[in-house]
């Protein structure tokens, strides 16, 4: 009895496993074909001046909608882009379209408005990296200043010395970077201080608890100082209430993005949003 129970708990394991490597062939192979369909596009986020409230660039955050219209968010695709290699062309792709998107906003005469975009630290080791940036960038007359590139604070750390080295080399190409999520990553202060970073982006989750609890409001308090000793511009992420602006203004935060000031929206609607305010000169 125990042994066709242990046998039958066997069946159930490979059925499992089978299962899951069949959904994960399923989801690499629709991501496949959602990138090869343009269903992949980009949406952008505003981010703010927080003491004028002009709007001084935009986060590019990558969107999947289906043919049937549904959407497939960013926390679940980019994960399997990462697990079966299309990160990198997928990567290509909202470099592609956060390019265009330059070129529009330049054409509509918000030249100086930069777009940031997630990079993947798999798109960081390929050694042509900056090269390749370069010509896209040329291919659309944008500059590279204009193209932040952002790093999440746990993937600048693994591996340190690999991708600070490409950092380095963006950086001296002209790229802003930005270090993203931070508070998060358990980096050491040693080597964040290392990094050719010009943004720290104050991780959302200690932006929530403004107004709320004391210990991580201590945290937010301390990683926008930390910025400021730095060097470094700090931006908060997920800005959703007027009591949490105020707070980072009081604080001398200089940047903001979230819901507050605007959602992710498609490029036509970004535009519109600019329009009837001066283009931004800094
Ligand atoms: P992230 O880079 O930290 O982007 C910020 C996320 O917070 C976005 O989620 C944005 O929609 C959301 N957000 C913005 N404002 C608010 C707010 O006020 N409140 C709340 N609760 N959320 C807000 P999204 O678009 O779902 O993206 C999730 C993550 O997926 C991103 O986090 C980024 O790590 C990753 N991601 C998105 N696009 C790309 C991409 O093109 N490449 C790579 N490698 N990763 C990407
Ligand atoms: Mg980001
Ligand atoms: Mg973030
Ligand atoms: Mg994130």
């Amino acid at each position: 009895r125990a042994r066709t129970q242990g046998m039958s708990q066997w069946v159930d394991y490979e059925n499992g496993m089978e299962r899951e490597s069949n959904r994960r062939f399923t989801q690499s192979r629709d991501l496949y074909h959602a990138l090869h369909n343009n269903e992949i596009r980009i949406a952008l986020q505003p981010q703010v001046d927080l003491a004028s409230g002009a709007v001084i660039g935009a986060e590019a955050l990558a969107r999947w909608t289906r043919a049937d219209g549904s959407q497939v968010p960013p926390s679940e695709f980019i994960p399997i882009a990462e697990a079966c290699g299309l990160i990198v062309p997928l990567g290509r792709q909202i470099i592609e379209l956060a390019c265009q998107a330059l070129a529009a906003l330049r054409d509509a005469g918000h030249s100086r408005l930069p777009i940031a975009v997630n990079v993947s630290p798999l798109q960081l080791v390929h050694r042509s990296f900056p090269q390749e940036l370069a010509a896209t960038l040329a291919r659309h007359g944008v500059d590279p200043a204009m193209l932040e590139i952002e790093i999440t604070e746990s993937s600048a750390m693994e591996d340190h010395l690999a991708n600070g080295e490409m950092l380095a080399r963006l950086r001296s190409a002209g790229f802003p970077i930005a270090i993203d999520d931070f508070g998060t990553g358990y980096s050491s202060l040693g080597h964040l201080r290392q990094l050719p970073a010009t943004t720290l982006k104050v991780d959302r989750c200690f932006v929530a608890e403004i107004g709320k609890t004391h210990n991580r409001l201590a945290i937010a308090d301390m990683i926008v100082l930390l910025g400021q000793r730095l060097n470094m511009r700090v931006l908060a992420e997920g800005v959703e209430t007027r009591e949490q602006a105020e707070w980072l203004m009081q604080r001398q935060c200089p940047a903001a993005q979230g819901y507050l000031f605007g959602a992710p929206e498609a490029l036509p609607a970004f535009l519109r949003r600019l329009e009837g305010r001066p283009a931004h000169t800094a």
